[in-house]
């Protein structure tokens, strides 16, 4: 990432401060600030476990979609990534449409931005809302954003007008999960010890040497509150092992 960076390459810039290795980046497609991997992604180099063989596969072949590829599914621990082929755009159109990025960069003054600024202000506003997990042990994003129907949204606006929303294909939008764990009241809850993140709630914590069980007990209390107050179930975006 730092390296595209340093290079004037576009195209993963909002992907900035994501923590993990290239190999793991496209099993689950990781996404951030309305930008997905496999925007980028042209292909891969990954050796099949049981023939011993290397394999490619196209960004079509994949099966990419939200937090998701094929092999999280049916290629599950079938393959070892070994190489990722990225196209780069020398030109890009910058994405600072999401979240608080274009705010950031108001704040700097410029008037025309570059791909550094864009990850800069993407580390910065990461920086303030997310647990360090060298510090706080922590898996990101617990929960998948959920996509919903329309008439589900207005639902639901009809009592929490403030709901916010981001455009879906389809007659479907993407609801902020941390926004509805927030409204349950679940920010800083704790459970044994296990907590919800005070800055960013769709983060679960390791506050007081938690146990595998806090964790998950907590994560289902926060599935069964969402759920009964807004009849949304939240889906975990981490792999329980
Ligand atoms: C603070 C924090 C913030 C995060 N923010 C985001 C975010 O904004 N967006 C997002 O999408 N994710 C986010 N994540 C999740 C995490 O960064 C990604 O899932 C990342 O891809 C994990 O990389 P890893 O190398 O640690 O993989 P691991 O967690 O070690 O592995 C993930 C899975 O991939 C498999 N795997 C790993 N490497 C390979 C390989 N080479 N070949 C085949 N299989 C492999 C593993 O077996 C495992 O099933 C965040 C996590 C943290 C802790």
């Amino acid at each position: 990432m730092e390296s595209c960076v340093r290079a004037n390459f576009g195209g993963i810039e909002n992907l900035s401060l994501i923590p993990g290795t290239v190999g793991a980046a496209p099993i689950q497609n990781i996404g951030a600030y309305g930008v997905e991997l496999k925007d980028t992604f042209e292909a891969l180099e990954a050796v099949n476990l049981q023939t011993g063989e290397i394999e490619y596969f196209l960004n079509n072949e994949c099966q990419f979609g939200y937090r998701d590829s094929i092999f999280k599914n049916e290629l599950r621990d079938q393959y070892i990534i070994t190489n990722v082929v990225l196209r780069m755009a020398k030109t890009p159109v910058l994405n600072t449409q999401y979240g608080n990025i274009q705010k950031e960069l108001e704040r700097i003054g410029k008037k025309e931005f570059t791909i550094k600024d864009v990850s800069d202000a993407i580390i910065k506003i990461r920086s303030e809302k997310l647990p360090d997990p060298a510090k706080t042990g922590n898996a990101g994003s617990f929960f998948k954003n959920p996509i919903i129907d329309k008439d589900l949204y207005h639902a639901i606006k009809v009592s929490y007008a403030d709901i916010p929303s981001f455009d879906n294909p389809g007659n479907t939008l993407k609801i902020p999960a941390a926004w509805l764990i927030e409204k349950c009241g679940l920010k800083g809850v704790q459970h044994g010890g296990a907590a919800v993140h005070l800055n960013q709630p769709l983060v679960l914590i390791n506050k007081d040497h938690a146990s595998g069980q806090n964790i998950l007990e907590l994560a289902e209390m926060i599935q069964e509150k969402v759920k009964t107050t807004f009849g949304i179930l939240l889906e975990m975006e981490v792999r329980i092992v």
